[in-house]
């Protein structure tokens, strides 16, 4: 099936296919009860219970501009992060080379004109220190840090069945009570450290990419260091390391396809041109499949001839980005003869760039391209030509232990100084599980999802079971394979437009119902089997994670960022289809 019939893939119209229309926004009546707490529902310096109308997990892109719209909503809203600074992955993610793979004009906020005319990136894939800085301005400008408690971990949360609210509690034994429980932990962030035997021995460094240490410099200065892990994050801090370490042995485990990012400066010129027309971009991109405006053509890779496809995949490669070059063609991700050109165009690229053909043909994937997600690199695979890097095959050779000295596969021992864990996430779930949270009936979201969480959530925003819950960017919506921010503000932007809904309905209660669930849980996957994606192995699918590989099925809706927004759009326009709503009889507001 060729990409653009997605967009005929109705989701609404199958809940009407499926009749699920009398199951939808069935109002009951319930009196509103006094909240009663638990006695250590309370804050223990001021020994009062805190009730908020919303809590928000996390003080990163996502929590930032929750806590914004809903403060400026006049909902009471306070965001708990665990970091002891505002920026969630942006935060932690301090490896050297660590930079996005997005462009930085598209990787911002768009809600606020000022904002976007305030702000100037300095380069085309900012730095993490740039990140964070333009989030800490953000937070800042939007005087958000009053409602911002740092350092505090949520550990609990559980939905009252009497109150209709969430009761959740706080790793410093504090608690607070909110009408709405708000996810924003983003969907990469719960680091994942393979379980390898002996780590406890080593007597050198180790750190994990998405774990660096904050106040202390890491220096690899004379160093022999390894590194395991050849995703975005080890692709990024592989050439910076190299550069600094007397040595570097790379473990790989599977191949990645990475394609040069050509990063520079932005001219004064080019900035003044995307501000003046910031308006039309925004439109491009939230209309667009993956939250860019790139063009893709619509074409199939199979039309052109091997040299006109050629012709196209260079010029891809040469304007930086793996953006680029998965927007040359429609069917790529859909057609394995497709699939197979732009594969065999980045192999050849590295049997051009590797010296030596031996080390080529290690660094030569052979799945399908994006299966896995691609990456942008700055000087990927020539770092292989340097002396100081040797590259491991661990599936050939695999790891059989850490030891004092360093690691040891089946073949050799490589002593090492300092390890580095490029090793990923427990990705789109890890982080919500690290939370107790459990909604009616004692239903706890750990148990629920426990063969994955691809078939069991409403819109990736809900999930039944769990009302006046929201996930932003959660499991079965667009996220992690679009440009983030986009997909966050759309997020952000209808659970805002919902809780005002709510409220002006005198709604004490949201929930979707199970026909909608199952509805959507559907389409998403028959969205995802028509691609390739359907059986890649990789985070997409928690087949990384070893206690999660049992097959879970494709994480993330792959309709697109415009057409996911149309849908969403008209689930709300018609009063929340797919939800039950419960309204309160007296209108006792506590918002
Ligand atoms: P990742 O893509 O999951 O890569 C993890 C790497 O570690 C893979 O090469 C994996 O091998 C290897 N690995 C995992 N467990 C292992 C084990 N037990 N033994 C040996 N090798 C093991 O993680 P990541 O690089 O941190 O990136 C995750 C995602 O974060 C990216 O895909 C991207 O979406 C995002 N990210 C974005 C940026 C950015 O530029 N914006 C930067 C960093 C990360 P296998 O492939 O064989 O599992």
């Amino acid at each position: 099936m060729m990409i653009k019939e997605w967009a005929r893939i109705g989701f609404l119209d199958l809940i009407r296919f499926l009749n699920l229309h009398d199951l939808l926004t069935s109002v009951t009546t319930m009196k509103y009860k006094e909240i009663k707490m638990t006695p250590n529902k309370k804050d223990f310096q001021t020994n009062k219970v805190i009730e908020l109308d919303a809590v928000v997990v996390g003080a990163g892109f996502s929590g930032l501009y929750m806590l914004y719209r809903l403060r400026e909503a006049g909902f009471s809203t306070r965001v708990y992060e665990a970091g002891d600074g505002v920026g969630g992955v942006w935060y932690w993610n301090r490896y050297p080379g660590a930079r996005c793979d997005s462009e930085s004009i598209y990787y911002n906020y768009t809600f606020s004109e000022e904002l976007l005319q305030e702000w100037t990136w300095s380069t085309r894939y900012p730095e993490q220190p740039e990140i964070l800085r333009y989030l800490n301005y953000v937070a800042d400008k939007f005087d958000l840090r009053r409602d911002i408690q740092l350092a505090t971990r949520i550990t609990a949360a559980s939905f009252n069945e009497t109150t209709n609210r969430w009761e959740v509690d706080m790793d410093d034994g504090t608690s607070v009570s909110a009408k709405y429980f708000i996810s924003a932990v983003g969907c990469l962030s719960a680091a994942n450290v393979p379980n390898i035997a002996g780590l406890e021995t080593f007597e050198g460094e180790w750190y994990h990419t998405g774990n660096w240490p904050i106040e202390e410099e890491v220096s690899f200065k004379g160093k022999r260091v390894g590194v395991i892990g050849t995703g975005s994050s080890g692709v990024q801090s592989i050439p910076v390391i190299a550069q600094e370490a007397e040595q570097l042995t790379v473990f790989q485990r599977t191949p990645q396809y990475s394609s040069p990012a050509r990063n520079h400066p932005y001219s004064e010129e080019f900035l003044k041109q995307t501000k003046e027309n910031y308006t039309e971009i925004k439109k491009q991109m939230r209309e667009s499949l993956r939250g860019i405006p790139t063009d893709r053509r619509d074409r199939s890779a199979l039309d052109d001839t091997p040299e006109e496809r050629r012709r196209v995949f260079e010029a891809a490669w040469n304007k930086g980005g793996f953006w680029y070059l998965n927007a040359t063609y429609n069917d790529l991700m859909v057609n394995e003869a497709a699939n197979e050109t732009v594969a065999e165009f980045v192999r050849s690229k590295i049997r051009e760039t590797v010296h030596d053909p031996a080390v080529a043909k290690k660094l030569m994937p052979t799945y399908y391209y994006a299966t896995k997600r691609p990456i942008s690199d700055t000087n990927y695979y020539e770092t292989y030509n340097r002396e100081n890097v040797v590259l491991v095959d661990i599936k050939k050779t695999p790891i059989q232990e850490i030891t004092a000295k360093g690691l040891k596969t089946v073949e050799a021992e490589h002593e090492l100084d300092l390890l580095v864990f490029a090793t990923g996430y427990d990705a789109m779930t890890g982080s919500l599980f690290k939370m107790d949270i459990h909604g009616k009936d004692g239903l706890s979201l750990k148990e629920k999802w426990e063969e994955g969480a691809n078939t069991k959530t409403y819109l990736g925003i809900t999930t039944v079971g769990f009302p006046n819950f929201f996930m932003i960017t959660g499991p079965e919506s667009p996220s992690v394979l679009t440009n983030m921010p986009v997909s966050i503000e759309q997020h952000v932007e209808w659970i805002a437009d919902c809780i005002e809904y709510l409220r002006g309905h005198g709604i004490d209660k949201i929930e979707a119902s199970e026909a909608a669930e199952k509805a959507w849980s559907h389409h998403c996957k028959e969205v995802a089997d028509t691609t390739l994606y359907a059986n890649s192995e990789s985070w997409y699918t928690a087949s990384n994670i070893e206690s999660k590989r049992k097959p879970t099925g494709f994480l993330i809706y792959l309709g697109g960022v415009g057409h996911y927004r149309k849908i969403c759009d008209e689930v709300a326009d018609k009063g929340y289809e797919g939800f039950t709503l419960t309204r309160r009889e007296k209108n006792v507001s506590r918002q």
